[in-house]
Formats: structure tokens, sequence, C-alpha cells
């Protein structure tokens, strides 16, 4: 989004991409008059997708000269002059829920963005397992030296934690999982009622694994290592593809080619009745199969712009 269509190719600007929480300050007209939102303290907009005369736009360009009177190199973070956080949505969770911190044994769940992606040189010899990327909140179980434990994205839950989806799903799982003998990590998305906005319409939980990570080795297992063990626990995200190349493809070729394999219905339905009607996806998540743990996640830009609220 370039608010003054003034810039001109060779500028040098800042860059703030979606899901950044801008400060009113940076960009006032984000409120459109209204009254600004409030996030962790700040008063802001959180940048979302937005169609501008026909185009998309998934990012805001800010002028150098609010960060200050001085040089800027290219590619420098600006996040913290800036004053930006990430939004993400409402936690789940209160500290008062949680046993401790997530595990530093484990990595967190995480994927960057295909538009991120700059050195691609090593894709022409690798090929992709592409799962749909669910629309949930993240979950992951481990058993580590005889304890089990059941995290959310960023805290470890009490076990005796009541009326939650996630230590009542987690749990059904516990023996399956001690079962395995090994320090091990399922790392899925808990979909079902309440959870985000339930695309979906399930009435049921749903767990969807889409890694799982031996903690002795501390590394993920490769996607076929990993179909072994998940059928204990049954569902996988949706596998889209098992081994996809993007060939000789240049960055930007690439880049096009998962945004458009993103667009799509998702093949996640209810269980019964009335709502059997298919919605679109989030995305996709592109993961190397090889060892190299290189992975992506490509939104649906058809999903992103007919989101609200
Ligand atoms: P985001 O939801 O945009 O923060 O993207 C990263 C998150 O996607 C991860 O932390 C996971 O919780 C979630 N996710 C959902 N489906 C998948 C999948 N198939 N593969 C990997 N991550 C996934
Ligand atoms: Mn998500």
């Amino acid at each position: 989004m370039d608010k003054k269509g003034s810039r001109k190719v060779g500028d040098l600007v800042g860059y703030a991409e979606i899901d950044a929480f801008i400060p009113t300050k940076l960009a006032p007209y984000l409120s459109k008059g209204k009254e600004p939102r409030e996030y962790q303290g700040i008063k802001g907009e959180r940048l979302r997708t937005v169609k501008l005369r026909g185009a998309i736009s998934q990012g805001l360009l800010l002028d150098l000269s609010l960060f200050g009177n001085r040089e800027f190199a290219i590619g420098e973070d600006l996040t913290e002059i800036a004053g930006i956080v990430k939004w993400e949505p409402p936690a789940e969770f209160k500290s008062a829920d949680a046993k401790g911190s997530f595990p530093s044994f484990i990595p967190k769940t995480d994927q960057e963005r295909v538009q991120n992606l700059r050195d691609v040189s090593q894709f022409h010899d690798m090929t992709f397992e592409v799962t749909e990327k669910c629309e949930g909140s993240s979950m992951t179980l481990f058993v580590n030296d005889g304890e089990f434990g059941i995290c959310s994205r960023n805290l470890l839950l009490k076990d005796d934690l009541t009326g939650s989806s996630f230590v009542d799903t987690g749990i059904t799982f516990k023996d399956a999982i001690m079962s395995l003998g090994r320090n091990i990590a399922f790392q899925g998305e808990l979909i079902g009622p309440a959870i985000q906005k339930n695309i979906y319409n399930l009435r049921q939980f749903q767990y969807r694994v889409f890694d799982v990570f031996d903690i002795d080795q501390q590394r993920y297992l490769s996607p076929s290592e990993r179909s072994e063990v998940v059928k204990i626990i049954g569902a996988t995200a949706p596998v889209i593809h098992e081994a996809f190349s993007f060939g000789d493809a240049d960055l930007r070729t690439i880049q096009k080619t998962a945004l458009a394999m993103a667009d799509g219905e998702t093949v996640i339905v209810p269980e019964i009745g009335d709502l059997k009607k298919r919605h679109l996806r989030e995305g996709l998540v592109f993961k190397a199969q090889s060892n190299t743990r290189f992975t992506f996640k490509a939104i649906s830009n058809e999903y992103l712009e007919k989101q609200k609220g």
C-alpha cells in the first residue's frame, strides 16, 4: 500500500507486512477517522490483506523520515524503532493455566511466508510435501523422560485444567504416545468448535498432526518416518501433494506458483449434517522432503480477502 503514490522505483522505504500492529503515530490514516484499536497497550491498527483499486495489498510502505534523520541500510530491521509488534490472535490461555513455559527442548511451531523467501537456489533439487494449512490453534504433545506434556503454542499447560479443549483432547492420546517408549513430540493443529472461527464448522475436535520431533536426536522426522508413528494419533494435516517439485523455476515463479496452489477448498469437512458445504482453505504448507528442515507457508489470498472481522 503506498499512501501517497509518490514513491518511485529505487527509493529506500520502510516495509511492514500483514499482521504487523502499526502504531497510530506512524500511520494515523489506517484508522480511517475512527478511534484506533489497542493491542499490548499500543494504539494502532493491525495490517490486513486488502484490495485497493483491484490489486491485493499485503503491506505498508513507511517513509524513513518517520524513524529519524539519518541514513538507513537496505535490510535494516526497523521493528523496534518503529514500535511495531506482531499481532497474534487473542491468547486462549492465561499464565495461571500454565505449568511452565514451552519446553526448551522442542522447537515452537512457526512458518515463514513464501513472500519472504529470498534464496531459492537449493530448491532445484528439492521435492516438497505439501499439506493443507489447518486454521486452528497449535498444540504440542510430548513425552520426555516419562513426563507427558500438553502445550499450547507458547505454554506448557497444567494437565488438570478443566474445561479446556486442549487438555481434554490431548489427554486422550497420552497412553498411545507414552507407549512408543521414546522421547518424542507431536505437533499439530487443534481444530473444532470455538477455535479461531472454526471455518470448517466442525462439531467435534480434531487434532491434525503436521510434525513429529525426536527429542533425543533433536530433529524432525522426515515425512516417511513420520507416517509410521503418526498412525497412533490418527489424523494428520491433509496431504495435498506427496512430492511436489518447482523444477528450475526462479523466485518470482515459485512464489506465484505456491500462492496459486494455495487457493482452493478445504478437504476438511464436518462429520455430519447440513454443513457438508466446503469452505475456502487457509492455505498450504510446503515442507522439503530432505532433512534440511526447510519449510514455508502460502496463505491463500482468496481466503484472506474473504476473511472479515
Ligand atoms: P500462522 O498460523 O500464520 O502463524 O502459521 C504458522 C502456524 O501454522 C504453525 O505454528 C502451525 O500451528 C500452523 N499450521 C497449520 N497447519 C499446518 C501444517 N499443515 N503444517 C505446518 N504448520 C501448520
Ligand atoms: Mn494460524
